[in-house]
């Protein structure tokens, strides 16, 4: 999986609503593969191609080798929709207590050794995009969600989550990011997070909250 792809910070209103048919997850997996807009052919390194047979595909001009918007990613070789797929990635990426292979079959009307294989690709996903922490400035805030107005951590938190944030600035605006639930905003609980996600290297923002003071040290 490119680990530019997250669905870190999309409700399911925007979810749907951005991926609602396999046309539009092709788009969007061809937009981070070929971010800048630049192209190597796996093959041969070459970097001028034309479009390809497959759904936003691109063929290279000298090989002609036809690479998806899916090669080399969890959803290769994917044996349903694209669209499926997304929506069981985002299920499992976005659901607090995850979801069991049987779940998954009786919902998206699939067999569960299927469910149960892809879950464990997107598993392995999630586990390998540990290994890519943020770099470079990377803006750490925190913020209660789930409810209708957005509060500072500090009240009274009702029955809204608080959130921990890590968003990696590059040049073009917000790059990767990572987010995390949280019961308090405290160093304890930052800790993890901060070596679980962001470079010792990176040049980390925060405001001046106290739960932060701790970490200074070594980020
Ligand atoms: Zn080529």
């Amino acid at each position: 999986m490119d680990k530019k792809f997250k669905f870190v910070g999309v409700n399911s209103i925007k979810f749907n609503r951005q991926f609602k048919d396999d046309t539009s997850c092709y788009e969007y997996l061809a937009s981070l593969k070929w971010m800048d807009g630049t192209f190597e052919c796996k093959r041969c390194k070459y970097s001028k191609f034309y479009k390809g047979k497959k759904p936003f595909s691109r063929r290279c001009l000298k090989c002609k080798y036809d690479e998806s918007p899916t090669a080399g990613t969890m959803f290769d070789k994917c044996k349903f929709s694209l669209l499926i797929a997304f929506h069981i990635a985002f299920k499992i990426s976005t659901k607090k207590k995850g979801m069991s292979s049987l779940e998954l079959s009786h919902e998206f009307e699939l067999r569960q050794p299927t469910c149960w294989e892809f879950k464990w690709k997107i598993q392995q996903a999630m586990q390998s995009s540990k290994l890519h922490p943020l770099e470079g400035e990377v803006h750490v805030d925190e913020f209660f969600i789930g409810g209708p107005e957005e509060q500072k951590r500090g009240r009274s938190k009702g029955n809204k989550r608080l959130v921990v944030v890590a968003l990696e600035k590059v040049k073009e605006g917000v790059g990767r990011a990572y987010a995390q639930i949280i019961e308090q905003a405290s160093s304890e609980e930052f800790k993890p997070f901060f070596k679980t996600y962001i470079q010792k290297e990176a040049n980390v923002i925060t405001d001046e909250w106290v739960g932060y003071l701790p970490l200074k040290k070594e980020f």
